[in-house]
């Protein structure tokens, strides 16, 4: 399924969403259509990691050929693994080239988290923010704070200094989503912030989660 690329300038806050209401994805719980024989495990520890997140492509979200990704992280050795490096294997961004909703048996993990579903909400103009920002009507402080939240798409919001990963070409791979601890207090750091970019030039798919501290 592709669609038109998305503006990229454009957020979508991600709340919680009843059952009832059309959700994009979840946060934490078991996910849909990931086999015990596709559950990643940690390339540090060997241990299978634990699913922290899952979205489907559509208006809100830009994968490229792919329809559905899921989020995965070690926290089987309490962090020694490096799970906030995008690099070193011990966290994973699967990505799904078909819709399967699926419950399949996985392996024990060491953490599973209470599943909330969720759903994007009216976007937010970041350029239009920063525009503000440009023309001193809102402090850059202020902008921040606007979209320092869990959302789909726009630009991130670091903590600690922009880690953008680089793609094989050496260009900065897109922004699709950002987390933070509110929703699903994951065992990152209480406050700190995970991201997850996408590589629009890989043909066989590359997507890259990383984290920092509060
Ligand atoms: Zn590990």
């Amino acid at each position: 399924m592709s669609h038109a690329p998305l503006n990229p300038w454009l957020s979508y806050p991600l709340v919680a969403a009843t059952r009832r209401q059309p959700s994009v994805g979840s946060l934490g719980g078991h996910p849909r259509g990931v086999t015990a024989q596709d559950w990643p495990k940690c390339e540090v520890c060997s241990n299978p990691m634990c699913h922290m997140a899952q979205f489907d492509a559509g208006p809100a979200l830009d994968l490229g050929p792919f329809v559905r990704m899921s989020l995965f992280i070690c926290h089987a050795t309490g962090g020694r693994c490096e799970d906030w490096d995008p690099w070193k294997g011990a966290n994973k961004v699967l990505l799904h080239s078909a819709i399967d909703d699926n419950l399949y048996d996985g392996p024990p993990t060491v953490r599973v988290y209470k599943r909330q579903p969720v759903r994007v909400i009216h976007p937010t103009d970041e350029q239009a923010l920063m525009r503000q920002v440009q023309e001193k009507r809102v402090t850059m402080v202020d902008a921040l704070n606007e979209i320092r939240h869990d959302k789909l798409g726009g630009g991130a919001v670091w903590l600690h200094g922009d880690a953008t990963p680089r793609n094989s070409s050496g260009r900065p791979m897109r922004l699709v989503a950002q987390l933070t601890t509110n929703l699903v207090r994951y065992d990152i750091t209480p406050n700190g912030m995970a991201y997850v970019f996408f590589d629009d030039e890989s043909r066989s798919g590359d997507a890259r989660l990383l984290w920092q501290g509060s």
